[in-house]
């Protein structure tokens, strides 16, 4: 059985690369861009000025002097007559520079009074002037594959006038809840029925983290009606159970993606909770088949299925950050597993201190819904006790002012 550390680099190294696709710029923010991007065009295309002013020769005006203004130039003017010798043009930021002018002088540094420029000192020669191709030439690599879209790399975009860029596909995941005991959250609950809380969870941990969830239902504890939903399922880019995966006699989830064709790469892993977390693959699908119980398929699907989906985007980093954090209390912990206890967290003279959310059982929920993070129990000993410092992934980091928009349990 792996560790944990092994499932998650087992998953993550079976778990394909998806295929570019192009979409517009606006919407390719947040996703990995897929391929280098040249620049098509000169940035700036041509050269403009940088201030409101005067455009002018240098030459003219090597001394305090007075030039005649010949004319105006607004941005977005297709262009201008060139400048003759000796004369000057009001310009506005961001105007076409007329041929033959070379330096811009401020409006703040000299003064127009009667169609007269009168320049008290010699102006800087080139000075406030953009020139064409100065900030990114054409053909150069403006941006690198891998590179995650944000809106510096969105204003490039649109700069230099790319209308689509390739980002990394969405994986397209199928969710699949398996028991007799579900019924689609909102329906009547009869005796002995729980909502398929699940499903939801599954297709909520999914859409956060880029993907399609595709709800397929609920499939009772039989074989055909498994079979049915699964085979299904296999034609997403991940295929996403819960429940059925112990070992209970209706528990026939492995069996029946067994018969599917589905490689089995583990069928458990030593953490808790979610130890009977099973994962596969066939052709290009990854199958994962979380347990049942709420708060341990949450765990996965945090642990291994959001670097999973992250991956496939294309994205470097899909680990969150891990934060230390000192124990205030003692944890109970099985030594040969990692334990993800779910913390509540407080800095105290600036040290981050953790103390358990609530009962640490896998079927209570609440204790998570108030947790502010996991701490990571390391499987090299058993029991934490207090005084420890333990790594913890914080739901809602200090330093982001969204205050959990990234919040993913
Ligand atoms: P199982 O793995 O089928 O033995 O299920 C373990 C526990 O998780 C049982 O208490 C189930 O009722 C519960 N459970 C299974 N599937 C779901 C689900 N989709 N939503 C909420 N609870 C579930
Ligand atoms: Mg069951």
């Amino acid at each position: 059985m792996p560790s944990f550390l092994e499932a998650r680099e087992l998953v993550l190294s079976r778990v394909p690369r998806l295929p570019p696709e192009d979409v517009s710029a606006l919407e390719a923010v947040g996703r990995v861009l897929a391929s280098d991007v040249a620049t098509p065009i000169d940035f700036p295309r041509f050269d403009n000025s940088a201030m409101d002013g005067w455009a002018l020769r240098a030459a003219d005006a090597t001394e305090p002097t007075t030039l005649p203004v010949v004319g105006r130039v607004n941005a977005g003017a297709p262009g201008s007559a060139p400048l003759s010798p000796r004369t000057a043009v009001r310009i506005m930021t961001g105007a076409p520079i007329p041929a033959g002018a070379d330096t811009v002088v401020p409006l703040e540094d000299a003064e127009e009074r009667a169609g007269t420029l009168h320049l008290s000192r010699a102006p800087r020669s080139g000075a406030h002037l953009r020139r064409r191709g100065d900030d990114i030439a054409a053909g150069a690599v403006a941006l690198r594959a891998g590179t995650v879209l944000g809106a510096a790399e969105v204003s490039f975009l649109a700069s230099v006038a790319r209308p689509t860029v390739p980002v990394h596909r969405r994986p397209r995941v199928a969710v699949v809840s398996t028991g007799d005991e579900l019924v689609e959250p909102g329906a009547p609950l009869g005796p002995g029925k729980i909502s398929d809380s699940n499903g939801y969870a599954v297709a909520a941990a999914v859409a956060q983290a880029g993907g399609v969830p595709l709800r397929l239902g609920i499939a009772r504890d039989e074989v055909e009606a498994l079979r049915a939903l699964l085979a299904d399922g296999l034609r997403a880019d991940m295929l996403i159970t819960t429940a059925g995966v112990s070992m209970g006699d209706r528990d026939l989830v492995r069996k029946v993606l067994g018969e599917l064709g589905v490689e089995n790469v583990f069928s458990s892993v030593e953490v808790k909770p979610g130890h009977p977390t099973a994962f596969g693959v066939r052709g290009a699908t990854a199958v994962l088949s979380l347990p049942g119980n709420p708060v341990s398929t949450l765990m996965m699907l945090e642990q291994l299925v959001r670097p999973a989906l992250l991956r496939m985007q294309g994205y470097e980093r899909v680990l969150r950050p891990l934060v230390p954090a000192v124990l205030d209390e003692p944890l109970s912990h099985r030594a040969g597993r990692v334990t993800f206890a779910r913390v509540k967290l407080e800095r105290r003279d600036g040290v981050l201190r953790a103390r358990s959310a609530g009962k640490q059982e896998t079927s209570f929920l609440r204790p998570l819904l108030e947790a502010d993070g996991i701490a990571l129990l390391p499987p090299e000993r058993g029991d934490a006790p207090a005084g420890i410092t333990v790594p913890v992934q914080v739901f809602r980091p200090d330093d982001d002012p969204g205050g959990g928009s990234d919040r993913t349990r």
